[in-house]
């Protein structure tokens, strides 16, 4: 594993000593931990353990703390579904229309229960692994108005009402800045926000919710990521301009084309098919592996990861075959 110290390189005029490997694990983390995957959401033990088990295993180079996308619409009174050994999702979104935001507060992070499970999390990770890189996590405005105001509804209100929009954007980044800086003064070293939808609308759309995820990475002094899934290529100048400092980007961009775009500084993280995980040879792992170094430009600052997350049916030899990549390169 890399110090933070080296890892840290990246945002520098230097580089790390080799290529960081930091796949994105959530319930592939669980199930070699052994842990149903509603435990990992709701119990900061739990998360921890699985993390620094998957960490001991593979030997990459940082955890993460993120699991669902839900903890403002649950601190928001918004009823969850946590499926045994699956993703929770939202029974029913706390915010119905425009009524519904009025005077409404933004809610305390650290009061809110299972935000206050997340900031645990962290500090139970720097207790028990204190030279560990920690990737603390919030959504970005596009993902939190989602969630609490429903995929549906938020996707029709970024054409018919952009003014309910932007105070959906306006109060989910507001929490989002809140609950990044709780999770900082607990011990995460980098804070990842992810907005699933991005590659779903227009450049303009998504132009317009990053104005409000960029305050969240201005208001923070550390490193930042913004995990967006799909074909996000139409996104790339957006990406630029977000102010982010690790841009996270899934299996259907072309690293050569984003490195032209995001230029010479930015920190890339990506891109091997997720899928091939479950269904791919270790020798194919470890060719696309080399691409995507290569790819993103070996001598600009470049995290190896999948697109996405690890899938829980993955097998261990291709995370492996991912991780000996990124230590065989220098
Ligand atoms: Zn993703």
């Amino acid at each position: 594993m890399l110090s933070k110290k080296e890892l840290f390189k990246l945002f520098s005029d230097q580089r790390p000593r080799r290529v960081p490997v930091i796949p994105f694990v959530m319930q592939y983390a669980a199930k070699i931990a052994g842990i149903a995957y509603r435990d990992y959401c709701k119990n900061p033990e739990s998360m921890a353990e699985s993390q620094l088990r998957c960490l001991e295993e593979f030997d990459y180079d940082a955890v993460n703390v993120s699991s669902d996308a839900h903890r403002l619409a649950e601190a928001l009174g918004g009823e969850l579904f946590f499926p045994e050994d699956g993703v929770p999702v939202v029974k029913d979104p706390p915010i119905k229309s425009a009524e519904d935001l009025k005077g409404l507060s933004v809610p305390d992070p650290t009061k809110a229960e299972r935000c206050r499970q997340r900031i645990r999390a962290i500090e139970l990770l720097n207790e028990q692994r204190p030279e560990v890189t920690v990737i603390g996590w919030v959504e970005g405005a596009l993902s939190d108005a989602s969630s609490i105001f429903g995929p549906t509804n938020a996707m029709k209100a970024l054409y018919r009402d952009k003014t309910l929009l932007k105070q959906l954007f306006r109060f989910s980044a507001e929490f989002d800045r809140k609950f990044a800086r709780a999770q900082v003064e607990a011990g995460a070293d980098i804070i990842g926000a992810g907005d699933s939808l991005a590659s779903q609308i227009s450049t303009e759309n998504f132009e317009l919710s990053v104005e409000y995820t960029k305050e969240i990475f201005r208001s923070l002094d550390v490193p930042t990521l913004y995990h967006v899934c799909g074909d996000t290529t139409h996104q790339l100048e957006v990406l630029r301009e977000s102010q982010v400092d690790i841009v996270d980007l899934d299996r259907e961009v072309d690293l050569a084309q984003a490195r032209e775009v995001l230029g010479p500084d930015m920190v890339i993280r990506g891109n091997v098919d997720p899928v091939l995980f479950v269904q791919g040879e270790p020798t194919r792992i470890e060719e696309l592996s080399t691409t995507c170094i290569r790819d993103a430009g070996e001598e600009y600052p470049f995290i190896l990861s999948a697109g996405c997350e690890i899938p829980p049916d993955s097998r261990r030899e291709n995370l492996e075959a991912m991780v000996r990549t990124a230590k065989s390169q220098g």
